[in-house]
């Protein structure tokens, strides 16, 4: 079923066919629709004066909007930092949208772009951006072309300068997510992530100091802005601020993007907003953050899903890719699929990377596993590779070590060694 946020059903036109790979049309909210309900008046005001970059940064920390690609460090910091940096600068929205489960960044591009356009001017603004840079995933070839026409929208109704936002596609590669990896691929070279520092703010795109942002978290920008900080922030549980969109997937009845309270927990997100998990399972596990974020028992399904408790398991929420495992689900078969996963997508710079991450698959590969061969693995991976991706790759295995350790010994999986 789709639907549009914040768009009356007439403010809404079907007019992209997007062709083999994504036969269905994709329902986007055109700039006029845009307009009329308010779109761009908080761009304007910015150039015209009315909105300060101070007053801005201060909504987005009273909102707690941090980074929702991932990272989740805090948005207004990192514009802070990028106009600390001397001029010229650039901007670059990350639409690389390649965790394994997560989807919502589609899911707000497909809907409203102009949003997300809004938050990307308005970024660009913020940083006083040379240019602005949208690099997309070429696994969303609708998406592309739904951006191709919004952007040229935007041209023709003096919004944007020709030329002034570029949109580039990825190539299909997982690491082109990381954000000086993305960079690299940008300038025209192989998606390979950058020793740090120094740090994409310092010295990013062509060498100057670059804005990376997620999609989701300048989508929020115009939102945070018209709705006020305070009542977004409000609307966080447990002690947590804010909203977050949460890509659910696997046993619930009702998959998808749900947005819902930060600091909800995985009980209440799939009872109350994924009609629960069907018929004839019973929650068994889940991955709080898609493939790089670990996985965790049922019994742990009271923590708030947020950045900082699951650190304390060993877990990280990431872009909130939730993937929910039942008692029918072979967890010896997860983590050997997601390490296959990070084998085929180390770009192969670092040895810890590279060659870990093979070497892990193999040893799940075989008939028992001895957990000391695997936790001394994962530990060079984790302190010796140079960026998160194969810093992440053990924590699926260390997830069924930690937490699962015992019902795998019961099935002779994990032997002593
Ligand atoms: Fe490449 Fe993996 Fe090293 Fe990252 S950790 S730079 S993906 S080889």
């Amino acid at each position: 079923q789709r639907h549009v946020n914040h768009a009356t059903p007439e403010a809404v036109e079907a007019v992209i066919d997007t062709g083999h790979f994504h036969p269905e049309a994709i329902l986007w909210q055109r700039l006029d629709a845009y307009r009329a309900a308010g779109g761009y008046r908080l761009l304007a005001d910015c150039r015209a004066g009315r909105v300060s970059v101070e007053a801005l940064m201060k909504a987005l920390e009273a909102a707690n909007l941090r980074g929702l690609g991932g990272a989740g460090f805090p948005t207004f910091k990192k514009w802070g930092f990028v106009r600390a940096e001397p001029g010229p600068r650039y901007c670059a929205i990350n639409a690389d949208e390649g965790e394994p489960g997560t989807f919502k960044d589609r899911h707000y591009l497909e809907r409203e772009p102009h949003r997300v356009l809004e938050g990307a001017l308005v970024s660009a603004w913020a940083v006083e951006a040379e240019a602005l840079y949208i690099y997309l995933r070429d696994e969303y070839p609708g998406l592309h072309r739904v951006l191709h026409a919004a952007i040229a929208e935007l041209e023709t109704a003096g919004l944007a300068e020709p030329g002034y936002i570029v949109l580039r596609r990825g190539a299909g590669a997982y690491i082109c997510g990381e954000e000086s990896a993305m960079i690299e691929s940008l300038e025209g070279k192989p998606g390979k992530p950058r020793h740090r520092p120094p740090f994409v703010a310092q010295r990013g795109l062509f060498d100057r100091p670059t804005l990376v942002n997620n999609v989701e978290t300048v989508y929020w920008v115009p939102r945070i802005w018209e709705e006020g900080a305070e009542g977004i922030a409000a609307q966080g549980r447990h002690g947590r601020k804010g909203l977050r969109s949460f890509s659910v997937s696997g046993r619930v009845n009702r998959p998808g993007v749900h947005l819902a309270p930060a600091g909800i927990t995985l009980n209440e997100l799939v009872e109350e907003y994924c009609g629960g998990v069907p018929n004839g399972h019973r929650l068994a596990a889940y991955l709080p953050g898609g493939a790089s974020g670990g996985i965790l028992p049922a019994s742990k399904a009271d923590l708030p899903l947020d950045f900082d408790t699951l650190q304390a398991e060993g877990c990280f929420i990431g872009s909130a890719a939730i993937i929910v495992l039942s008692d029918r689900d072979d967890l010896r078969d997860v983590a050997t699929n997601l390490l296959a996963f990070f084998a085929d997508e180390s770009c192969g710079q670092c040895t810890p990377c590279r060659v870990g991450t093979e070497k892990m698959l193999t040893l799940l590969e075989r008939d028992t596993w001895k957990a000391a061969d695997l936790e001394r693995l994962s530990r060079v991976m984790m302190d010796a590779s140079i960026c998160g991706l194969g810093q992440a790759a053990p924590n699926p295995v260390l997830g069924l070590l930690r937490d699962f350790r015992d019902a795998l010994a019961a099935q002779n999986v994990i032997v002593k060694g």
